[in-house]
C-alpha cells in the first residue's frame, strides 16, 4: 500500500530522514519508534506531501506523491504532531468544513456521523473546540483524518499528552482502525507501539536501526545477552579483567552495592556462557564474586541502548 524508498531530508547542513526505505501492507499497523528529533515527523510530512524529501519517492496505492500530489493526498488522513484545529468551531462545524476542504465525495451528514462515532464524539458535537481537553482534541484530529475514508491513516504521537486513560481509548480506536485501513503511527514510547502494531519500525537520528513485527522486536533487538555481577575489590582492576574476556562486548559498572563493593553489567554475545571465565578472572585477581545473575534486559532497555547515541546529541 505504501512504498517509501530512499527518502532523503536535509534542513541545511542537518540530515533529518537519512536514506530509508520500507513497504507498508494493506491494512497492516505499523509503528515507527524513535526518540525525540529521530526525524518521525519529518518522514510523515513527507509521506503526506506536506513537506518535500530532498530526495527519494514515496508511493501511495500506485501513485507517487511528489508527481500526483492531489490524487495521492486523498488516499491518506493525516493527524499531525499539532493538529490544525480552528478553535473557535464547534466539532461538527469544524468536520463540516474539513469535508468540504477536502472535497469529500460521501452523503455529508451520514459521513460526519459515522467519523464521530468512530472517534468517540458522538455526544460532542455542538461542543466548541476551544473549550475540549486534549484528548478530546485529538480525537477531533482523528475525526478530521478519518473524514473521506482514505484507504491509509497516518498518525504522528497521537496519544501524546494524554492521560493513561485517554490513552487507552485511542488505542482501543486505533487497532479499530487496522482492520479498515493502512496505519502509520509514530511514538517514542516503546509501550505504545507494542500495545498497538503489528510490526515495528525503530528509527534514530533519521536512519532504521530496526524493522521487524513487534512479537520478534526482543529477539532481533538482543543480539548481546548481560550478565549482572556484585563483586568485592578494586573496580579498575575487576573491570580491566573481565575484559580480558574474548566473548565480553562491554562492562559497565553500575551501582555501589556496599563498601568496595560494587555491581558489573557485562554485556556478551548471545549465546555464549561467560560465567565460568568470569569466576575464574575473579579468582586471579583474588576478588571475590558476592552475586552473579543474568540479566536479560527488558526490551525497554534494548530500545534504549539502540537509540542512545542519536539521544545523546539532543539539546
Ligand atoms: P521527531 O518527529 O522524530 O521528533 P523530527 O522529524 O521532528 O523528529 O526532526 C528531525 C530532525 O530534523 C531534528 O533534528 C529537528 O531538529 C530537525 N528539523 C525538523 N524540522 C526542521 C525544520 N523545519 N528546520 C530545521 N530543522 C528541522
Ligand atoms: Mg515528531
Amino acid at each position: 500500500m505504501i512504498e517509501v524508498k530512499n527518502l532523503t531530508k536535509c534542513y541545511g547542513k542537518i540530515t533529518a530522514v537519512d536514506d530509508i526505505s520500507f513497504t507498508v501492507g494493506t491494512g497492516e499497523i505499523l509503528g515507527f519508534l524513535g526518540p525525540n528529533g529521530a526525524g518521525k515527523s519529518t518522514t510523515m510530512n513527507i509521506i503526506t506531501g506536506y513537506i518535500s524529501s530532498t530526495s527519494g519517492t514515496v508511493t501511495v496505492d500506485g501513485t507517487e506523491i511528489l508527481k500526483e500530489p492531489k490524487a495521492t493526498k486523498k488516499k491518506i488522513g493525516y493527524l499531525p504532531e499539532i493538529p490544525p484545529l480552528y478553535v473557535d468551531m464547534t466539532v461538527r462545524k469544524y468536520l463540516e468544513f474539513m469535508f468540504e476542504l477536502k472535497q469529500v465525495k460521501l452523503p455529508r451528514k451520514e459521513h460526519i456521523n459515522e467519523v464521530m462515532r468512530l472517534s468517540g464524539l458522538e455526544r460532542h458535537g455542538r461542543r466548541i473546540i476551544k473549550n475540549l481537553s486534549k484528548g478530546f482534541r485529538q480525537r477531533v484530529g482523528l475525526a478530521q483524518a478519518l473524514l473521506g475514508n482514505p484507504p491509509v491513516i497516518i498518525l504522528d504521537e497521537p496519544t501524546v499528552g494524554l492521560d493513561p486513560k485517554q490513552i487507552i481509548e485511542i488505542r482501543k480506536l486505533i487497532k479499530g482502525l487496522g482492520k479498515k485501513h493502512t496505519v502509520i503511527l509514530s511514538s517514542h514510547v516503546l509501550s505504545e507501539i507494542s500495545a498497538t502494531c503489528d510490526r515495528v519500525i525503530i528509527i534514530a537520528d533519521g536512519k532504521i536501526v530496526a524493522d521487524a513485527k513487534t512479537e520478534e522486536l526482543y529477539s532481533v533487538l538482543s543480539d548481546r545477552q548481560r550478565l549482572i555481577v556484585t563483586a568485592e575489590g578494586k573496580s579498575s582492576l575487576i573491570m580491566t579483567e573481565l575484559n580480558k574476556i574474548p566473548e565480553v562486548a562491554r562492562v559497565n559498572r553500575d551501582t555501589a552495592a556496599g563498601r568496595g563493593v560494587f555491581k558489573y553489567s557485562i554485556e556478551f554475545i548471545a549465546g555464549a556462557d561467560i560465567r565460568r571465565s568470569v569466576f575464574n578472572a575473579m579468582m586471579r585477581i583474588n576478588c571475590p564474586i558476592l552475586e552473579m545473575v543474568s540479566g536479560d534486559g527488558s526490551l525497554e532497555e534494548l530500545y534504549l541502548k539502540l537509540t542512545e547515541n542519536a539521544k545523546g546529541e539532543e539539546n
